[in-house]
């Protein structure tokens, strides 16, 4: 069964079509700089050449058209027609706490992703314009959306909860949701399956480290803790967000700097993390170099990646004592998949700290592939 994986983002488009069966994809792809004058498209099928070239791309539904076009085009397509596909998973990051497994994408669905704009004001809305494209490019194409948060739904209220007023949960939903949960629900799966033992039986520490990075404690395969919470600057020091800080330091910097709240929004996200404190640049592989030169600014590099690191012992250190245990720590993305001296800086430092049988593992994360299962398990269920 040919699954389309589609995962909007505000300016782009990606795309994977998998084959369910046979566990394998036969293109993907990404539409870039939506809306802008220089879009452009990346197509590559798992035979082919990758291919690259500039498209007129005004909105997300035009970028889906582009796409079906591209797969089902004579030279660079992998189908001949669009009816192939046979159901159609889209990434959305914000499901409340309404959605606690992936859906079956009906009006009432969609319905509650618009609610939760609210929560996710710049992620909900493209994944909205490629549903909405899907449904009339693509008709009649069963739809399943698979959502960031659902797999932290499992938290316990007494991680989940934020000590202000009870009644600001009941009015506006602010509690911790955490994110990234494709991902880290992906990397424990393989874990179990790398340490030959069922994940119900596992405690699991999943540690995603991209331009985003979270880490989450899993026992028995439920998510029990996670470092994001009401948003994605909450946690671990990432690319360019500050994750933890005391709240307070928000009234100062108003006051002191005369900011508006978007624009310590802005202070916080955009250009904090390692980008803030290095002044190099929020990529980890310029931050690494920085960090081996002399003189001062070697040092603010040095001093990121401390920061970095130390924060992500900090809240392995918590999460252990939050499981009462441990049997792996699982590292993923793109930080931790291409810089294997970090996670060995990692282990080295807590050998002591975590119980001795504890394992140290890498695994590359695949969102897409977890995206067209969970799609191919509910399209199938609902034909039977
Ligand atoms: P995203 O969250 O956007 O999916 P990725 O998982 O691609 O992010 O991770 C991006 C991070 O991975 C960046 O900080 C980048 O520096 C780092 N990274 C990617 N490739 C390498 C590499 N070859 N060496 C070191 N770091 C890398």
């Amino acid at each position: 069964m040919l699954i389309l994986i589609i995962n909007c983002g505000s300016s782009s488009a990606k795309y994977q079509l998998f084959d369910a069966e046979r566990h394998h994809f036969l293109a993907k792809g990404i539409v870039e700089r939506i809306g802008h004058t220089n879009s452009s498209l990346r197509h590559q099928t798992n035979s082919g050449k990758p291919l690259s070239r500039n498209v007129s791309c005004k909105d997300h539904h035009v970028a889906i058209e582009i796409i079906v076009k591209t797969l089902t085009d004579d030279r660079c397509g992998v189908i001949r027609s669009k009816n192939e596909i046979k159901g159609i998973g889209h990434r959305v990051v914000h499901g409340g706490e309404e959605f606690k497994a992936s859906t079956f994408i009906t009006p009432k669905v969609i319905r509650s992703i618009v609610k939760y704009s609210e929560l996710a004001p710049l992620h909900n809305p493209p994944s909205l314009f490629g549903i909405r494209a899907c449904s009339e490019i693509l008709r009649g194409i069963p739809q399943v959306a698979v959502f960031d948060t659902s797999f932290h739904q499992t938290m316990p209220s007494r991680s989940f909860m934020y000590a202000i007023p009870y009644r600001l949960y009941a009015k506006y939903g602010i509690r911790r949701y955490g994110f990234h949960g494709t991902s880290h629900r992906f990397v424990a799966e393989e874990a179990a399956r790398k340490l030959w033992r069922p994940l119900k039986d596992l405690r699991l520490i999943t540690c995603h480290l991209g331009n985003g990075c979270s880490i989450t404690a899993i026992d028995g395969g439920k998510s029990v803790d996670t470092s994001m919470g009401f948003t994605p600057l909450e946690g671990l020091v990432m690319g360019t967000r500050s994750g933890d800080i005391d709240p307070a330091v928000v009234f100062y910097l108003m006051e002191k700097e005369r900011l508006s709240p978007a624009e310590v929004s802005d202070l916080l996200n955009k250009e904090s993390g390692l980008l803030g404190i290095s002044g190099v640049s929020n990529d980890m592989r310029d931050v690494v170099k920085a960090s081996k030169g002399k003189g001062k600014a070697a040092g603010r590099a040095r001093l990121a990646l401390d920061m970095f690191i130390y924060r992500i012992e900090k809240y392995i250190g918590a999460y252990v004592a939050a499981m009462g245990g441990l049997d792996a720590v699982v590292f993923t993305a793109g930080i931790s998949e291409n810089n294997p001296w970090l996670v060995k800086r990692i282990e080295d430092d807590l050998k002591g700290i975590v119980p001795r049988e504890a394992k140290f593992l890498v695994i590359p994360t695949n969102e897409e592939l977890l995206i067209a299962r969970d799609t191919y398990k509910i399209i199938k269920a609902r034909r039977k």
